[in-house]
């Protein structure tokens, strides 16, 4: 019997004194033990695709249609570099424009999802390896509100950023990702947002598809994958030029790591958005789940 249920079964529980239960189980209850969560690994591209219908877009609109409804959202971003590990612990994230050039649209953009202090308690008693901060200026980068827009466009999941320590080395991010596997049991949705193949130097939006390398670059990644080879992908500097060239700074590929991190053995690994953009961009995503 569940406990409300209970609470009203006994018939005596004055009304002021069962909102008051209510409202401690909208608390507690988003964290309570879940089936266990799929992961996500989002190539986000470049953030008009926050604004626009494009297949990318669509793909996202239908997860959320799919994926259980999460009780709050976990994200790994690349825009949010820190030295340490930080999680967004404030109520209200703000909505952080964290982009130049682009058409106002974009800036007038807001997605008010509410943040929780409860998941950043969450996170920080689950990672013991290293110190997690709570972080109270932060909010949600495009990394995160770009694709939440779509995923879950009423903005009424809580969701928190967790950041990228970049002192740290890609194996190390890959093991921190094994720290957070508990949350995946209490209804929370982890997401790496980032691309794989994201090169901004010479990107050449002429183009429709990938640079030869880029392609070179994503089909050795996906290989790896597919062969659950994550202590290569880690590795990813040992990978030979076409790698090199696809992740010339890696804060977009880490993401990438902490999904594979999360990665049971007897779960499948399913990829979409598996596009190559602008010449230098990959868009392949991942859902990782028992399916
Ligand atoms: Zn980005």
């Amino acid at each position: 019997m569940k406990r409300n249920t209970f609470i009203k079964s006994l018939g005596i529980i004055p009304i002021v004194a069962n909102m008051k239960l209510n409202e401690l189980g909208k608390f507690t209850a988003g964290f309570a033990p879940s089936e266990t969560m799929p992961v996500l690994f989002l190539g986000h591209g470049s953030p008009m695709n926050a604004i626009v219908e494009n297949e990318y877009a669509i793909a996202w609109q239908k997860l959320g249609k799919t994926l259980p409804k999460p009780a709050a959202i976990l994200c790994v971003s690349a825009h949010w570099q820190t030295k340490g590990t930080f999680v967004t612990a404030m109520e209200k994230p703000k909505t952080i424009h964290d982009f130049y050039g682009f058409p106002k649209a974009l800036f007038d953009v807001e997605y008010p999802a509410p943040g929780s202090a409860e998941l950043a308690g969450e996170t920080k008693r689950a990672i013991t390896t290293t110190e997690v901060g709570f972080d109270y200026d932060w909010g949600l980068d495009h990394g995160s509100w770009s694709v939440l827009k779509h995923i879950y466009p009423d903005a009424n999941v809580p969701v928190i950023e967790m950041s990228l320590d970049y002192t740290q080395s890609p194996q190390w991010h890959f093991e921190l990702a094994k720290e957070l596997a508990g949350l995946r049991n209490k209804g929370v949705l982890i997401i790496g947002s980032g691309n794989m193949v994201h090169n901004l130097r010479v990107l050449d939006f002429n183009m429709a598809g990938g640079f030869d390398w880029a392609m070179d670059a994503s089909a050795t990644m996906k290989k790896l994958i597919a062969e659950r080879n994550f202590t290569s992908l880690a590795n990813y500097k040992d990978l030979g030029k076409a790698v090199q060239l696809a992740v010339p700074t890696n804060e977009h590929y880490l993401p990438l790591l902490y999904a594979l991190g999360l990665a049971e053995k007897n779960e499948n690994i399913s990829l979409f958005n598996d596009k190559a953009e602008a010449g230098s961009i990959t868009m392949t995503s991942l859902k990782i789940d028992k399916n």
